[in-house]
């Protein structure tokens, strides 16, 4: 009675699957959706760069578990309504806060032909790993690391950087770490950073096991670059008491100011001392596509590891995160596990080891190289390289306005693309603070903050290709305006701000 037969399941067969029943009609749609994502990239400069999200569409998305089918065209109105309108703005060219890419429209265009694929890029044998061991080749090859060499997409730097540290720790402590855990060996292993260095290596090291106190920060100089004789002195003290100095994590590019540790030194005293040296360039380290800037990352070719991210400089949609390390068998020994599933064998769809899950902690990945792959060809790296170099021009140019504006005073170096200043006023902290708010909610710019020795500044990050002196102009003009506004009298216009309430 509860037999299947074929009829039945043939039958039951056609409502199960998910494509369209109407192909044309979807078509349709599809292009829609393609020509108004062109249009909104094509004509981003028109719209607010952030506008804030209106209760009522916050509110849109507490809504109930969807057990019921819609209507795609109604799914997408929505999206076209509620979700696109209130982004973070990052495409948009006068986006500066934190470091946030611009992305392109070739970079679209692949994550879109990538979903098409749906390929899993946790093994096995089949083209989407081979352009990921590609884009991994490319890296090799402009950061002069070995042929030996290893590299794997991520999500970002935070999780680079955390794999990192899971590599030099087994480098360290040997791999039966592995199956001990780090035991009392691994309690005595401490790492070394700046003080400028991204919050994430602390997070790592708690992550890994080791704790935050494992990390020593070290203190910066006047540009804010790793000390490197403080550091040389804080890994004697830690031998002599005991303690066992493995890794020291540079900064190509500091998160605060993009400051640039001195790479060659820090490789000089690692090697020296038979330390891991690995870099975090999550922004910084693509500037090596850039022959005026590469030569200020001189020593990254001494890495044992850099963490990357190409959804930054590099101009890649989000996410994009890269780590490769000099000797590959040490990458593996950190991460390969022997899974009767995951069997290997010498020819069919289960040949080509090594596999990318071999290289980190996930299985399951997507074909994130497809989008680096078609940026880095389509544009190639000259020319991306160049974006980077212009964005560095326009924060020297930031600088200058900033110079010539008795108004305005700089806070910290400009080394790369980094701009912190304030305007000048009694409670100049708070009123920053508000300045800030201020122009972000107007649409005109989005800057973000941050403290440079106590002080708030207001923090310029030069990253989207897009970006232009008029952008420059137009930050300084509305910082001047709200600045003048919030020192006065005040009187502030708070409602109506220009660009956010169309
Ligand atoms: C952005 C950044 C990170 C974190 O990278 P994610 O891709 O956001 O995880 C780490 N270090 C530096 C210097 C960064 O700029």
């Amino acid at each position: 009675m509860n037999e299947t037969t074929r009829d039945d399941v043939q039958q039951a067969a056609g409502r199960a699957s998910l494509d369209p029943q109407d192909w044309s009609a979807f078509r349709a749609l599809a292009h829609r959706m393609l020509d108004d994502t062109i249009d909104s990239i094509a004509n981003v400069r028109e719209r607010a760069v952030w506008r804030p999200i209106p209760d009522r569409v916050r509110a849109q998305f507490h809504a109930d578990v969807p057990r019921d089918a819609a209507d795609l065209g109604e799914v997408y109105r929505e999206f076209a309504s509620a979700i696109a309108p209130y982004a973070t703005g990052n495409v948009h060219p006068g986006f500066m806060g934190w470091v946030h890419g611009g992305g392109t429209a070739v970079g679209m265009l692949a994550e879109m032909l990538a979903a098409g694929l749906n390929a899993n890029l946790g093994g096995r044998d089949h083209m989407p790993i081979e352009v990921e061991r590609q884009v991994v080749e490319w890296m090799r090859r402009l950061y002069g690391f070995p042929q030996t060499a290893s590299g794997i997409f991520v999500t970002g730097t935070s999780m680079a950087n955390l794999m990192a540290i899971v590599v030099a720790r087994t480098a360290a402590l040997g791999a039966l770490a592995r199956q001990h855990g780090i035991g009392h060996d691994g309690a005595l292993l401490t790492a070394y950073t700046s003080k400028a260095a991204h919050g994430c290596i602390s997070r790592a090291m708690d992550i890994a096991g080791f704790g935050t106190d494992a990390l020593r920060k070290i203190d910066v100089d006047a540009d804010h670059r790793i000390d490197v004789a403080a550091l040389r002195a804080q890994i004697a003290i830690d031998r002599e008491i005991g303690f066992r100095p493995f890794l020291v994590v540079a900064s190509a590019g500091t998160v605060d100011i993009g400051a640039l540790d001195d790479l060659t030194e820090l490789a000089a005293l690692c090697r020296e001392e038979n330390i891991w040296f690995h870099v975090d360039g999550a922004f910084g380290a693509l500037a090596i596509m850039s022959p005026a800037l590469a030569p200020r990352l001189a020593g990254i070719e001494l890495a044992d590891s850099i963490a990357l991210d190409f959804h930054k400089w590099g101009q890649v949609p989000y996410d994009a995160g890269f780590l490769m390390v000099r000797d590959g068998e040490r990458h593996r020994e950190a991460f390969a596990q022997p899974a009767a599933y995951l069997r290997r064998e010498a020819r069919g769809l289960a040949a080509g080891a090594v596999w990318p899950c071999d290289l980190g902690p996930d299985l399951s990945r997507g074909f994130r190289a497809l989008k680096t792959w078609f940026t880095l060809k389509t544009f190639g790296t000259d020319r991306l390289g160049a974006a980077i170099a212009r964005t560095c021009e326009l924060a020297r140019y930031l600088e200058a306005r900033i110079a010539a504006e008795p108004r305005l005073e700089l806070l910290a170096p400009v080394n790369l693309n980094i701009v912190c200043f304030r305007y000048r006023a009694a409670d100049a902290d708070a009123i920053n603070r508000e300045i800030v708010a201020d122009v972000q909610e107007s649409g005109i710019a989005a800057p973000s903050s941050t403290t440079i020795d106590g002080r708030f500044a207001i923090r310029a990050a030069i990253v989207n290709h897009r970006t232009d002196v008029a952008d420059i102009d137009a930050l300084v003009a509305a910082v001047l305006d709200f600045g003048a506004r919030r020192s006065g009298d005040g009187l502030i216009e708070t409602e109506a701000p220009p660009l956010a309430a169309q």
